[in-house]
């Protein structure tokens, strides 16, 4: 079941239903691309059709944070939980070990990726890990073979392409790791690929979540703002999104 929000298709899963979806995208063995969807992100796409398209393109698309859970709720179409890309991304190398899938990660500074796939090894006993790379790389268009130095985006495409993995997991920041999978999604012919912003620095250590309590009482965006203060400018939408939500539950009604 899925709901519309602000014109995004939102899928009413929690953590186990999007993982069972994943499942079945695995077993197709064709391309599709999972969206954990912020208010953020959902309150760009309302200024940028493209980015709304592409959303709406996508094969799932979970309530990445309580701002989305609260919207849906609102709009009197509610979501049963949130599901964020670090918890989902966790969930499925779990799975991945169990169901012998490869995984990929690309994306973090040189060597957190590494370090993160070390990790995930090391909790997840048999896990296979197709691939890392790390997500400084010269974006397109820079025509393959053009005289440029480093790793070109070409260059990661085709690593990813020939490594392939079951599973993608892109730490490149939203939206731009949802661009880069829409984009190569047929090139790459990987079964599922997903945004999964600063996962990667948690995972391997290098920054520290939330504690508990706090991810309990939905506070996990305060807790990053604490921080990351650097963070204040890019959370000034949230207000305007609750203000944008509530305002059309309102005239809906
Ligand atoms: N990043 C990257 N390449 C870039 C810019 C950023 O790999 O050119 C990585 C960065 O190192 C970090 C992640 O992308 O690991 C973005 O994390 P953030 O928490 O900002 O994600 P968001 O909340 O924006 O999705």
């Amino acid at each position: 079941m899925h709901i519309n929000l602000l014109g995004a298709r939102v899928d009413a899963v929690d953590l186990a239903g999007a993982v069972e979806k994943v499942t079945a995208f695995v077993a197709t063995g064709r391309p599709h691309q999972v969206i954990t969807l912020n208010p953020e992100i959902l309150y760009r796409a309302q200024q940028e059709p493209e980015l709304l398209a592409l959303i709406n393109q996508a094969d799932l698309v979970t309530a990445d944070g309580i701002g989305i859970v609260w919207a849906a709720g609102v709009a009197g179409t509610p979501v049963p939980c949130r599901v964020t890309g670090i918890d989902l991304m966790l969930a499925l190398v779990e799975r991945a070990a169990r169901e012998r899938w490869r995984i990929f990660l690309l994306g973090a500074a040189p060597g957190v990726a590494e370090e993160a796939a070390r990790r995930l090894q090391e909790k997840y006993p048999g896990l296979v890990v197709a691939g890392t790379q790390h997500g400084y790389f010269k974006p397109a268009p820079v025509a393959a073979g053009a005289g440029e130095t480093g790793v070109t985006e070409w260059d990661v495409v085709e690593q990813i392409r020939a490594a392939k993995p079951d599973l993608l997991f892109v730490a490149l920041g939203a939206p731009r790791q949802e661009k880069f999978i829409a984009r190569h999604k047929q090139a790459l012919g990987v079964p599922v690929a997903m945004g999964v912003g600063g996962s990667f620095d948690v995972i391997a250590g290098r920054v520290a979540r939330a504690p508990v309590w706090m991810q309990r009482l939905h506070l996990e965006w305060l807790g990053r703002l604490l921080r990351e203060p650097r963070r204040w400018r890019r959370m000034l939408v949230l207000p305007r999104f609750a203000w944008l939500v509530w305002r059309k539950a309102r005239l809906g009604k």
